[in-house]
């Protein structure tokens, strides 16, 4: 057993010695038996909610009414929750109605896949009701239970399969693949931010081509944001090498290849839900990979998108074109400063001389001097930096 499961044992063993079944389930169980690491260590039980919080003194209530209660152990948060069926799904994404219930078996059937649908207790057994372990030995991401009526319960699970295809590099079984191309429509359904944090995860997978080409072919791309206007670059997208490895690069892949400006990446990342750190770095990393691309990237180019989105725009480049990325890493390596910080005086040098007084010419001094030592005109030398300074602000 890993690390992760041995430190929670304590909790699964006092749950049971009240007198309640606990198990670790979801994707932490999948990944030790995949020998993936694991992040979120997810525990059901049969105890409701309550039992649960009288059971331990520390807990927070962060997902109570779909049962589930943090326990705060040690700097350590276990979500704890209850096992449960749910029905209604009248919207295609969440259900009506979550009933607790004491049987695990009813708990793993209402679970997505297979392989996510598997229980390990505390004496390391597991509950394989659905094949999971099998279908895993052969890379198979199958739907539990009828994929359609699935598919029809949570349209998200949709774009679940093509991320578990990506991220595990397993096939999806027909019967759940025909399930997918049935029903891409229902994606429409779903919120943006659900599918955008599986898009993410998909794109960033070891076979995300394949997670791609199987969105394009079950037409799944054309129910998220912005994508059905762009069929043919997504398909030469497709035809590329591509190995992503964060976020920013998955969306500047995009932007690159659609030829968007600025304003293109900012309503195309607002529609998607993007984070606003993440809509900024890309920016600068899709600026700086068409200034590459035409051979325009200087100091002041390198020095305006930073560390990592040189190596983000470099990552891309290097997808489709034979290019020199250890020149131009060097290049910037090479910036006589890379922030406003390590410029050798400040505003309040300035002034103690007597050189300008606080306001805005003070500002535009700075970053003309900021500007200089970038491009190699001056040294960033306080003497060079003063003379500069002054001879920008005589009468
Ligand atoms: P990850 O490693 O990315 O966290 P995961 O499988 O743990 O993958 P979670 O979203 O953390 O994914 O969900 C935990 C578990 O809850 C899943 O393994 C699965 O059993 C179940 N689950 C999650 N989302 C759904 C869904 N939309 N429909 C059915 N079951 C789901
Ligand atoms: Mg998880």
């Amino acid at each position: 057993m890993p690390s992760e499961f041995e430190k929670a044992l304590p909790i699964l063993r006092k749950i049971e010695a009240a007198g309640y079944e606990a198990y670790f389930v979801g994707g932490s169980v999948r990944d030790t038996i995949l020998q993936r690491p694991i992040h979120d260590v997810d525990i059901a039980t049969s105890a409701y909610p309550s039992e649960v919080k009288s059971l331990f003194k520390r807990t927070a209530d962060t997902g109570i009414e779909h049962g589930t209660v943090m326990i705060l152990d040690h700097g350590t948060g276990y979500e704890v929750t209850t096992f449960r069926t749910e029905s209604g799904y009248q919207d295609y994404r969440r259900p009506d109605k979550v009933t607790f219930v004491r049987s695990l078996k009813e708990d793993l059937k209402r679970r997505d896949f297979t392989i996510n649908a598997l229980a390990l207790s505390e004496n390391g057994k597991i509950t394989d009701l659905f094949g999971g372990l099998n279908d895993m030995s052969k890379k198979i991401i199958r739907a539990v239970g009828d994929p359609e009526e699935r598919f029809n319960e949570d349209a998200l699970r949709m774009m679940r399969a093509v991320r578990f295809a990506s991220q595990l590099d397993f096939k999806i079984e027909q019967q759940t693949l025909t399930g997918i191309y049935d029903h891409s429509e229902l994606l429409k359904k779903i919120a943006v931010e659900r599918i955008h944090s599986e898009f993410v995860k998909m794109m960033l997978g070891v076979d995300a081509k394949n997670g791609l080409n199987l969105m394009i072919k079950s037409q799944l791309y054309q129910f998220v944001p912005d994508f059905s206007e762009h069929l043919t670059v997504l398909q030469k997208i497709v035809a590329t090498h591509f190995d992503l490895d964060n976020e920013v690069q998955v969306w500047a892949l995009f932007t690159s290849m659609f030829q968007f400006n600025r304003d293109q990446v900012i309503s195309f990342l607002k529609r998607w839900k993007t984070a606003n750190k993440i809509i900024n770095d890309v920016i600068l990393t899709t600026e700086l990979i068409f200034q590459i691309k035409s051979h325009k990237v200087g100091n002041l180019e390198l020095y305006k998108a930073g560390k990592q989105n040189v190596q983000n725009a470099v990552a891309i480049i290097s997808n489709y074109t034979d290019f020199d990325s250890a020149k131009l890493i060097k290049a910037y390596d090479q910036l006589p400063i890379t922030t406003k910080k390590q410029l050798n005086v400040t505003g309040g040098d300035l002034i103690k001389r007597g050189i300008l007084n606080p306001g805005p010419k003070l500002g535009e001094t700075l970053e003309a001097l900021e500007k200089a030592v970038i491009l190699g005109k001056i040294n960033n030398q306080d003497s060079e930096l003063i003379a500069a300074a002054m001879a920008l602000n005589k009468e």
